[in-house]
């Protein structure tokens, strides 16, 4: 697990542990759990509490979906540009 990783980790642990999260707790994670899911992650395993109100929550549902995608779409151009650098 590279660094950039571990911080995304840190700041997603880093919210109350009592698992209820509302519309704006849960968006403030999405910054960083998109980076992750988009790398592989699952967000069940990741911030169950954030899966939960995501199931519940067509507004947010649609929000994370919006910026995973755009996150993917950005790792896939930067995989592009890696490629074409790589030494
Ligand atoms: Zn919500």
């Amino acid at each position: 697990m590279d660094d950039n990783l571990h911080k995304l980790i840190n700041c997603i642990f880093d919210i109350h542990p009592d698992g209820n999260l509302d519309c704006e707790e849960c968006c403030k994670q999405f910054n960083c759990l998109v980076e992750l899911v988009a790398s592989g992650a699952q967000v069940s395993q990741l911030l169950p509490a954030v899966e939960a109100h995501l199931s519940c929550c067509p507004d947010c549902r649609e929000e994370f979906q919006a910026l995973l995608s755009i996150v993917i779409a950005d790792n896939q151009g930067l995989l592009m540009q890696q490629g074409k650098e790589a030494e």
